[in-house]
């Protein structure tokens, strides 16, 4: 039979199965039966057993330590839900009532010491129908929601590449879209989402349309008009986030319709190429363009600047008014020194807005919320001195609120405590009934301290002392030796073993006095904070907007700072299909290189005769460093950065796309060639004549000739079809022979041979590298030296055996263009062979030959074909 309370408990378990409840038993959250069995194994906590007849399984945590443990279980994937008492354990009859409060997921989490600073917690909606989609994502801390549709012919590949964008802890996701395992297997494995499945009555779009008219209004709907995907993605986020908080979120007070094609599109292999927010090593900071650029002050700022990279800019307005502002920032260093020591101990004004209205804010957050506006009337002083347009800007959007401040300085005490319902937070002067109470008790407490010295005086008892606890409240206190001189007046309260312990009528008065007005006090303290708690809540819209003004100049300081420190130019942004970029460098690699010297490179591309460059050079000699080079100066412009370079002119780019290696995908089961092709057919497929395209041995993982074949038409097709500008590095020297093609240029990254080692110079020029130095390279890799010689000996062996059978050794740079009219100046393999028969043929002297040898060599030509 259950115990009541057990009763209670399935109850609520009943209607969350999938949950963990933290059941609130006095101080403690307890865990039963499967829950406990959870919770003991993954918060390493002891599994008790609560009524040893029933054996009911338990594990608990102490209630003021909770959060932590809620923060590690939910990391992990598990939804928590909280049961609160709902009235005092002492003053309930029978059962005490309790009832859900709050539920926890990966990402509802509000509890900031579990969430990384300087990165936003989203929680996203997908609901999809046929080849549309809508998605919402929605940070409930700072309050940020934004939505999106999507039509395409790849929906699910354009979704995941918002995902990466976001990269949200947790997705709601309807049955349609659940149902592809691709999908699914896309956002839990490789970009480590938790999702949930509800069924389409969650996304129902009249229950979407109410919700959203009610936390946004309908006038603020006008940009999601007609757009119903939208609707329900965003209406069950709302949905969500009411039914995990259970209070309405005032903070969420406006949203942001956007299209995906507004930014730099950037596909989750790109991004993770690129390394701009998380390294291939790893996964950290340490080693990506965020490393570099990162210099922001504010956690704040911190996050913005991440969504500026994660978001690159295809106005070039908006990038010129940011680039404006980074050189005047960049230009004067007493601005950039005056704005940093102000950012300095600037608090997550953003997030602290959620806070207030679904965390557990206390008195210390006011604090820290004045302590950051008191900086506010400097940073805008700052401000007014600017003159380019956007730090114009957020000089008129930034709102000192002297009046919050006025309101928190005369209010809430500097230094208040923790709790928000013991008093002390309530500042002298602020609240005529409170300062009265707290006399009272001063007052009260005063007499009592007086009393011992008039009692000590009055009695003659030199050891008697007054004291206080808990049980007993105020007494006088006096030992054994001195009971003879205690007066009438005492009365005898508690005996110890060496004295006695009395009160007196009148001591009892001034503690009741004192209790009562300490009591009162902390209940009007608790109100007063109530009611300053509320006003903040209304100055939200206020405080969010000034905030996002401080981030903003915080991700600019930052982007000055960064091209201070590594000798960043300003980009010239055009429209042109161009880009030029003379003395380019990587700006993470020149950053992380110990002792070697980072050598810079040109960079010429254009659309008539070095549309595609093909860049050849033996492993290590740098190509993939430059490739990415490239494709990260592009970048770093688009959001407005000044970039690694002398001089760098850069024609707007819509995507980047990138195939580099594929060994990352291994683990997903499918092979290399495959990850490489279908990656290959979906870059040849969405990539436009506005897109870079940065590809790293393409045709690498089957043999040589299907490779090189495929490698080939691939170039082709680019140049044919697509008009991409193009870095392609390979080490299939004979693709170097397209240079005769009208847009195709060969780039080879300099070695220099010393006997039989090689030096790299890293240096990338035009022409074709004539060797692949495979062996040099093996060599220097550490290879055992009868191993370096044996291949010696066996590559000249096959090189000897090669010529004497092909005559091919110079095939690819004697290599002539067959004009073919059906194909547009396409190149055949074949027409390798034949240019080498030619040759053969034209340095063929007839007068000296016998005719004997004429006919070897008809033989031979004969071979050949
Ligand atoms: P590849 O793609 O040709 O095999 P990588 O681009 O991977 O070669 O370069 C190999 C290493 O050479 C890099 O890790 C880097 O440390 C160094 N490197 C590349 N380019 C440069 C450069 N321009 N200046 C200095 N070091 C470089």
């Amino acid at each position: 039979m259950d115990t009541p309370m057990i009763r209670q408990y399935k109850e609520i378990k009943a209607k969350y199965k999938d949950y963990i409840i933290f059941f609130r038993l006095g101080d403690f959250y307890e865990m039963f039966f499967e829950d406990a069995e959870i919770g003991s194994k993954e918060l390493e906590i002891t599994l008790t057993s609560r009524d040893p007849e029933n054996k009911v399984p338990m594990a608990g945590v102490p209630y003021h330590a909770a959060d932590q443990y809620i923060a590690r279980l939910v990391s992990r994937g598990y939804k928590v839900v909280i049961c609160e008492q709902m009235e005092d354990p002492k003053l309930a009859k029978d059962l005490v009532k309790r009832d859900v409060v709050k539920i926890i997921t990966p990402g509802t989490i509000t509890d900031m010491n579990a969430l990384e600073d300087k990165k936003n917690n989203f929680l996203s909606c997908i609901f999809k129908s046929g080849d549309s989609f809508g998605l919402s994502f929605a940070d409930l801390l700072t309050g940020e929601f934004l939505i999106t549709e999507l039509i395409s012919s790849h929906p699910y590949q354009e979704v995941i590449n918002e995902i990466a964008k976001f990269q949200p802890r947790e997705c709601i996701i309807n049955g349609e879209a659940y149902k592809s395992e691709f999908f699914r297997k896309k956002l839990e494995e490789d970009l480590n989402v938790f999702v949930t499945l509800k069924n389409d009555d969650y996304f129902d779009e009249n229950d979407s349309r109410e919700l959203l008219i009610s936390q946004f209004h309908e006038e603020k709907l006008e940009s999601i008009l007609g757009k119903q995907f939208a609707f329900r993605a965003s209406g069950a986020c709302l949905k969500y986030l009411n039914e995990t908080q259970k209070l309405s979120l005032i903070h969420i007070n406006s949203f942001k319709f956007y299209e995906s094609n507004n930014f730099m599109v950037l596909d989750v292999s790109c991004r993770r190429n690129l390394e701009l927010t998380e390294s291939l090593k790893d996964g950290r900071k340490t080693g990506t363009l965020l490393w570099v650029l990162d210099n922001t002050l504010t956690s704040m700022g911190g996050r913005l600047l991440r969504n500026w990279i994660e978001q690159p800019l295809l106005d070039i307005v908006k990038i010129q008014e940011r680039q404006d502002a980074v050189e005047e920032l960049l230009g004067n260093y007493f601005l950039r020194e005056d704005l940093k020591e102000q950012l300095k101990n600037i608090y997550d004004i953003e997030r602290l807005t959620g806070k207030l209205v679904c965390g557990n804010c206390n008195a210390r957050d006011f604090i820290a919320i004045k302590n950051t506006i008191q900086k506010f009337p400097q940073i805008k002083k700052i401000l007014s001195e600017c003159k380019s347009k956007l730090m114009i800007h957020l000089y008129n959007q930034m709102d000192n609120l002297e009046d919050i401040y006025v309101l928190l300085d005369k209010s809430i005490d500097d230094d208040p405590p923790l709790t928000i319902k013991e008093g002390g937070i309530i500042k002298e002067g602020y609240d005529p009934e409170i300062d009265k109470l707290r006399r009272a008790a001063h007052e009260g407490k005063t007499w009592i301290a007086d009393l011992e010295r008039k009692e000590k005086d009055r009695t003659g008892i030199k050891s008697l002392k007054v004291g206080f606890n808990k049980v007993f409240g105020y007494y006088i206190e006096v030992t054994k030796s001195n009971l003879s001189m205690v007066p009438e007046n005492y009365i005898r309260k508690q005996t110890l073993a060496g004295g006695e312990r009395y009160i007196t009528e009148e001591l009892k008065e001034y503690e009741t006095l004192i209790l009562n007005a300490e009591e009162r006090l902390q209940g009007m303290e608790y109100e007063a904070f109530c009611r300053i708690r509320d006003e903040l809540i209304k100055q939200i819209p206020r405080l969010k907007k000034s905030a996002y003004c401080v981030s903003v100049v915080d991700s600019l300081l930052s982007l000055a700072e960064a091209s201070a420190k590594n000798n960043y130019v300003k980009p010239e942004i055009t429209l042109k299909d161009e880009i030029h970029i003379e003395e380019g460098r990587h700006p993470v690699v020149e950053k992380s290189q110990k002792g070697e010297l980072f050598i810079p490179n040109d960079t010429h591309i254009n659309c008539s005769d070095s549309m595609i460059s093909v860049i050849t050079g033996p492993n290590m000699a740098g190509k993939s460093t430059y490739m990415r080079q490239v494709a990260l100066i592009v970048l770093m412009a688009q959001i407005g950065c000044f970039v690694p370079a002398k001089r760098a002119e850069i024609g707007l780019v819509d995507r980047i796309f990138t195939r580099i290696g594929a060994s990352d995908n291994l683990a997903s089961g499918q092979s290399t060639f495959m990850v490489e092709m279908s990656e290959m057919a979906y870059i040849l497929k969405n990539a436009t004549a506005k897109s870079l395209l940065i590809l790293d041995e393409v045709g690498r993982g089957t043999s040589t000739f299907d490779g090189l074949s495929i490698a080939w038409a691939v170039i082709e097709y680019i140049r044919k079809n697509i008009k991409a500008k193009t870095l392609f590095a390979t080490h299939y020297h004979e693709l170097t022979a397209l240079k005769n093609m009208a847009g195709i240029k060969n780039y080879k990254i300099t070695v220099k041979e010393r006997g039989e080692d090689i030096i790299f110079l890293r240096k990338i020029i035009a022409g074709e590298a004539d060797k692949s130095y495979g062996i040099q390279v093996a060599k220097l890799a550490g290879l055992p030296n009868a191993v370096v010689r044996r291949a010696r000996e066996l590559l000249t062996g096959m090189e000897k055996k090669r010529d004497e059978e092909m005559g091919l050794t110079a095939a690819a740079s004697a290599v002539s263009v067959r004009r073919d009219p059906e194909s547009d100046n396409q190149i055949s393999l074949d027409s390798l062979k034949e240019r080498d028969i030619l040759d053969t043929i034209k340095s063929l002297d007839i007068n000296t030959i016998t005719p004997l040898e004429a006919l070897n060599l008809l033989y031979s030509l004969k071979q050949r074909l």
